[in-house]
Order: C-alpha cells, then sequence, then structure tokens
C-alpha cells in the first residue's frame, strides 16, 4: 500500500490540548515533508491547481520540496499567495485542492495543506521574505479592511509597484485571522503577524483604528486624500441572532463577541485586563467552523459543552477535520435539535435552554434538505451560557456613507466576480464583504481578482 496512504501529521494528544490553548497540529517536519511530496505524481494536467481559488502551482512547489529546496517552493506559491502559513492551517483543503488530487481516487490524496503549511514556516524560520516589485507606478490605492481579501490585494498591487494604504478599523491587523479563529488552530504572534510583516515588506502602509465611514469616508479618499482607486475588505462581521424569547438574558453571546474577547482581547489569559465567561455548561449554537471555534474554546475555559444544530452529522458545515478534533476533546453534539427558548434566573442570568427535535424533510432552494420541527419533542438542557454562531452579514456602515455603492437584499456590496469593480467607479470589492460569511481563501481569491482589476482600470486611466 506504500504510496496510497499519506504520512500522518503530528497533533498535540486530545486529553492535554483541551485544556491549553497552544497549536493542536504540530505540523510536518523536512523527513516527513520530504516523505510526502514523493506521493505527488507531478500530474501532466494538474488537477489540484485547478482546485485552488489563488492557483498556486502545487506541483511545482511540491517538486522543490521533493529537492529540499525550501526557497524555491516558498517563493513559487508566493506568486499566487500571500497567506501560506495561514491558508496551510486554515483553508478547506479538502474541498478544494485535495478534493482533486488524482492520489485521492484510490487512496489517499496527497497532504498539500500540509506541505504548504511546512514550506511557509520552514521560510519564516529561515526569514525568508516575498520578491517585492522592481519599479514603482506612482498612484495611490486605498484598501479597507486588514483581512485575507484586504492583505491579499494590498501585496498584489504592491508587487505590480502601486503605492498601497491598508485602512483597518480595529488596533490590529489580520481580521477573522486575529479575531475569530482561536491561537490553538491559527497562532497570532508567530504565524499571523509574520505573514503580515511579509505584506508590508512589500512596502504597503498599515494604518490601524481608523473606521472607513466615520473616520474618513470612500469619497473623501478618492477626492481630497489622492486615492485613485479603492478596494472594499470589509468583511461580514455583523451576527445573526435567532430572535427566541430569552435571548437577551445575560451569559448569552455572539460567537464574535465571545472569539474577539478570547482571540484578539486575550481574555482567556488571567493577566488580560478583558474579562471573559468562564460558563460550567454552554450551549454552543450552530454547526458551521465558527460554531467548532467557539465550542472549542468555551471547553479550553473550562465549560461541559454541547454543539446543537438543527440537521443532521453529514450536513454540519464546519470542516471535517474541526469536527473529528472537537469531538476528540470532548464536545458533545445534539444534532437534528432546535433551540426555541432560553430561561434566565430571577437576576436575568442564563439557568438553561428548551430546545426541539428535528428531522429532515424535502431539500430546500440550496438542494439541502430542509429540518422541520418533530411536534411534543421539547427537551431542556440546563446551562448558565449560550453562544449563538447562526451567521453574520456585513455591517452596512460603508454601504451607507459611500455615494452610489450598490447592495443586495442581504446587505452585501455588488460586485463582479472577475475584477471586483463595484457600481462606482474606481471602487473594487471582494470577500465577505461581498459574498457574505465564506472562506479566507475565497476572500483571498477575490482580493487578487480585484488587484488585477485595480491595475487595469488604473492603466487604462493614462
Ligand atoms: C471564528 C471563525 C472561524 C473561521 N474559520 C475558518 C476556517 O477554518 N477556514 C476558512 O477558510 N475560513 C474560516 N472562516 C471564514 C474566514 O475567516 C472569512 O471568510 C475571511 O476572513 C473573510 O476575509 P475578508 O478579508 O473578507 O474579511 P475579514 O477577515 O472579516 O476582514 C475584514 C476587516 O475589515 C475591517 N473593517 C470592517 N469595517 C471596516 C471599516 N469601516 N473601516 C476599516 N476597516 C474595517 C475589519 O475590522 C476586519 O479587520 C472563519 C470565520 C470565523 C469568524
Amino acid at each position: 500500500m506504500d504510496g496510497f496512504v499519506r504520512v500522518p501529521v503530528r497533533e498535540q494528544d486530545a486529553k492535554v490540548r483541551a485544556t491549553n490553548f497552544e497549536e493542536v497540529c504540530l505540523g510536518y517536519n523536512k523527513e516527513e515533508a520530504e516523505k510526502e511530496a514523493l506521493r505527488c505524481l507531478n500530474c501532466k494536467n494538474p488537477q489540484c491547481v485547478q482546485g485552488c481559488p489563488v492557483s498556486i502551482d502545487i506541483p511545482a512547489f511540491i517538486s522543490q520540496v521533493k529537492t529540499g529546496d525550501v526557497e524555491g517552493a516558498y517563493q513559487t506559491i508566493s506568486k499566487s499567495s500571500a497567506l501560506p502559513a495561514v491558508c496551510g492551517r486554515v483553508c478547506p483543503q479538502e474541498s478544494q485542492c485535495e478534493g482533486k488530487c488524482i492520489r485521492g481516487i484510490k487512496g489517499d490524496a496527497v497532504s498539500i495543506g500540509k506541505l504548504e503549511r511546512y514550506v511557509a514556516d520552514t521560510a519564516r524560520e529561515l526569514g525568508i521574505k516575498p520578491e517585492g516589485a522592481k519599479e514603482k507606478k506612482g498612484k495611490k490605492v486605498a484598501v479597507i479592511g486588514s483581512g485575507p481579501s484586504g492583505l491579499t490585494c494590498a501585496g498584489d498591487l504592491a508587487k505590480m509597484g502601486y503605492d498601497v494604504t491598508i485602512f483597518e478599523a480595529l488596533h490590529e491587523a489580520g481580521g477573522v485571522l486575529v479575531y475569530g479563529i482561536p491561537e490553538f488552530r491559527l497562532p497570532k504572534t508567530a504565524v499571523v503577524k509574520k505573514e503580515i510583516e511579509n505584506v508590508k515588506s512589500l512596502g504597503v502602509k498599515l494604518e490601524t483604528d481608523v473606521v472607513i465611514g466615520k473616520s474618513v469616508t470612500i469619497d473623501e479618499l478618492m477626492e481630497k486624500e489622492g486615492f485613485e482607486a479603492v478596494f472594499i475588505g470589509s468583511g461580514a462581521g455583523l451576527p445573526r441572532f435567532m430572535n427566541i424569547p430569552g435571548e437577551q438574558a445575560m451569559g448569552v453571546f455572539s460567537a464574535n463577541e465571545f472569539l474577539t474577547r478570547s482571540n484578539l482581547m486575550k481574555a482567556f489569559d488571567e493577566n488580560s485586563r478583558t474579562p471573559i465567561m468562564r460558563p460550567k455548561k454552554c450551549v454552543v449554537v450552530g454547526g458551521g467552523n465558527v460554531a467548532m471555534d467557539a465550542a472549542r474554546t468555551a471547553l479550553r475555559l473550562g465549560a461541559e459543552v454541547h454543539v446543537v444544530y438543527r440537521r443532521g452529522e453529514e450536513e454540519l458545515p464546519a470542516r471535517k477535520e474541526e469536527v473529528g478534533h472537537a469531538k476528540e476533546e470532548g464536545i458533545i453534539f445534539d444534532l437534528l435539535t432546535n433551540p426555541v427558548e432560553i430561561h434566565a434566573d430571577e437576576n436575568g442570568w442564563v439557568t438553561g435552554i428548551t430546545c426541539i427535535r428535528m428531522e429532515l424533510g424535502e431539500p430546500d432552494e440550496s438542494g439541502r434538505r430542509s429540518p422541520v420541527e418533530v411536534p411534543g419533542s421539547e427537551f431542556d438542557i440546563e446551562c448558565d451560557a449560550v453562544i449563538m454562531s447562526l451567521g453574520t452579514s456585513p455591517n452596512p456602515l460603508i454601504s451607507s456613507t459611500t455615494e452610489g455603492l450598490e447592495i443586495n437584499r442581504r446587505k452585501c456590496i455588488v460586485a463582479q466576480e472577475e475584477n471586483g469593480q463595484t457600481s462606482k467607479p474606481g471602487v473594487f470589492a471582494g470577500g465577505d464583504a461581498v459574498t457574505g460569511a465564506a472562506t479566507v481563501i475565497l476572500a483571498m481569491g477575490a482580493g487578487k481578482a480585484a488587484a488585477k482589476g485595480i491595475d487595469e482600470y488604473l492603466s487604462s486611466k493614462q
């Protein structure tokens, strides 16, 4: 069976990691990476590249890993991706590059994500940086938001020679990479900050604590500050709630707030000034990556955690790897279950939640079978905290303060897929602000397409 099975990756033991915030996956070392790289068949027509939204030349970088040329492999990846150490950790590779790998037909797909992570981590340890622009164009472009879409767009424009400034509302750059995805999946100082430094090393300027739409508007940036084009990568950070009775009780959080306190404000650290509730028994509502992150964070803060999701195991939208990790760590899954009411004590603090069992009915517009309530199946779960993880939508601040910017009924900015062009000339957009909550790599793909679109727009203006 040699060659059919991937080289396993080392992980922290489930019992140990359930009590700490250190990274779960330990990645490949040189020997493991070179052995796994040998499994790549170097296909003439590589399907994996088609499965990658930023079209990394995967066979080329894996060939370089085979020969021990990490610097070459890093530069190959950097031509297409500004955030390889991030993507190697959080991309849903199983449904993208690895999902298309020929090896996957009769065995395990090549572990492309773990190899990408190995290259990026080793390059960082060796101090290797991406290659910048040879000539400057003397044109200013503003990028709003420093998440994956903004960082990618900014990095690509800087490589083309544009003078790029990122404006970020928060005091730290990185978007969801710093405030959403927890430290145990994506280390902030060791990984995210270093990749942001790499983007800055291309000449990109970064201004934090600037809220576009409040501190300054897009129209002012273009009319008074000399920016000839703007990219909006402001994400989708506005949480949704269920509107069920009791949702206003103390101890009910949005996953965004709970995770931001823990990740960005380091509330899990006893020395942090930001408070966080350390629940004894916590119910997380939802089944996506965000729900898994909130559940695993609550577990590490000492809680018994139940994930309540209205569809079944097959329909869980979170990555399979994350669901597996959550189960290993002891998270309890109450599937085909939906909350109907949250209960509180006389002081307003959560004491429990009433749920109802569901069964799957006919497929809805999305093709997924709709969950329907089973009459009379209500039951209670005692808990002292409820974390709502039901999705997010874009904050309307930018669209409501920008003249002529079209949005759709979901409050997302309308932009062309191929180049990010919005209804306003010179203004481009991409990532979650356009699609609604999606993935890191799709946001990066949109940032890339918009950088190309901005270059074409500014070149045609000459
Ligand atoms: C908890 C969590 C876990 C996730 N896990 C995964 C995963 O495992 N894999 C995966 O692929 N995806 C995951 N995702 C989704 C992924 O992180 C997002 O799809 C991606 O970050 C979107 O990138 P973006 O650049 O569009 O926006 P964001 O990352 O949201 O960045 C937007 C940035 O814009 C800033 N901003 C907003 N408004 C303004 C303004 N008015 N002025 C200035 N700046 C502004 C914000 O502060 C933020 O920094 C997860 C999301 C969450 C919340």
